[in-house]
């Protein structure tokens, strides 16, 4: 089955589309080069909506928020929150204070938005500084992204205080939303323990950020944990969708609802095996992260997004380092030097 979508205009932002039968899609602005994010409500009873995501914690899409609940017209029952990323949890906090409602998050994905959200609290960074060295970043560079951090205002300001009290989403869980049941499935690499939600009865997916039409999620290895080993987290938990039918319904957070999950899945997968194919031949000689760059990304990348495509190249190598097809040494300038073996 190939990718399909659904043959319905994309909702401007602030504006519902029923997308399946008490499923309603909404669009959010981002101020990012990916300019938009999908969220969903579906319909609770006669009592109003279930949430999945919020927007990202700016006063756009506050302002957007006070529209649709005026015109909405009923309240959100329940808050639920796919993962920790700002366009995701950002005005979690916002609506779980406005409508005193259950907040629906998995473990890891709560502490972690905590965590992230509240900075480093005067931490020092050195360990922030190695990281950008072991990339490759070159000294022009480093001082660049030295300017931006203190710059900028960090995750914390894209994302409304969170809620202090969260109800646990874990694997197999079921979640009822107007006697509907949806399984909770547990993707990982992404982000911590991302929540995806099956409904079997409607056969619809609400993928989150873990399948992704058009774009691939990113995967990335992040100055907190330089040896995690977050894409073969992603590859491992990948194919259990392919145990889903494959014509449901798959609601993403980006770009549009699309039937195709098997063809999609096994793309994203073949997406990185690829990238690693062309890594080992690049990788006969010792390259750094920074240097890999080009194998992943044929387009031109800017000051903004080339953060994440420098972790991006770094979970790649980091699966080849602890698949043992590659050695990671520190050269003279500290940088990571990855070789295949
Ligand atoms: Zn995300």
């Amino acid at each position: 089955m190939s990718i399909s979508y659904l043959n319905l205009a994309i909702p401007n932002a602030g504006e519902l589309v029923e997308v399946a039968q008490g499923v309603f899609w909404l669009r959010m602005p981002l101020p990012f080069d990916l300019d938009h994010i999908n969220l969903y409500l579906i319909k609770d009873g006669e009592d109003g909506f279930a949430l999945v995501d919020t927007g990202i914690g700016t006063k756009q899409t506050e302002t957007l928020w006070e529209q649709i609940i005026s015109a909405l017209d009923t309240p959100i029952t329940k808050v639920i929150v796919t993962h920790m990323h700002p366009d995701h949890i950002g005005m979690a906090g916002y609506l779980v204070e406005k409508f005193r409602v259950p907040f629906y998050m998995s473990h890891d994905e709560y502490f972690v938005g905590r965590a992230i959200s509240a900075g480093p609290r005067g931490a020092s960074d050195w360990q922030d500084q190695e990281y950008l060295v072991r990339c490759g970043m070159s000294k022009k560079e480093l001082t660049e992204a030295q300017k931006n951090r203190q710059r900028s205002k960090g995750i914390g300001s894209l994302v409304k205080p969170i809620p202090l009290q969260f109800t646990r989403l874990s694997a197999g869980d079921t979640l009822t939303i107007d006697n509907e049941n949806w399984l909770v499935i547990i993707g990982k690499g992404h982000s911590p323990e991302h929540v995806s939600l099956y409904n079997a009865n409607s056969n619809i997916l609400i993928s989150g950020d873990h399948v992704l039409p058009h774009i691939s999620p990113n995967i990335g290895v992040y100055n907190t944990e330089p040896n995690a080993n977050p894409l073969k987290q992603y590859l491992d938990t990948l194919p259990q969708f392919t145990e889903l039918p494959s014509d449901a319904l798959v609601l993403p957070s980006h770009k549009q609802p699309f039937y195709g999950l098997h063809t999609r899945v096994n793309e994203l997968i073949n997406h990185h095996h690829e990238h690693l194919d062309n890594l080992r031949v690049f990788c006969q000689q010792g390259k750094t992260i920074e240097q890999c760059l080009p194998v992943l990304f044929k387009r031109k990348l800017n000051s903004r997004n080339i953060y994440f495509a420098i972790a991006e190249s770094f979970a790649h190598l980091n699966y080849l380092y602890f698949t043992g097809e590659c050695s990671r040494h520190i050269n003279a300038e500290g940088q990571f030097i990855f070789t295949l073996k």
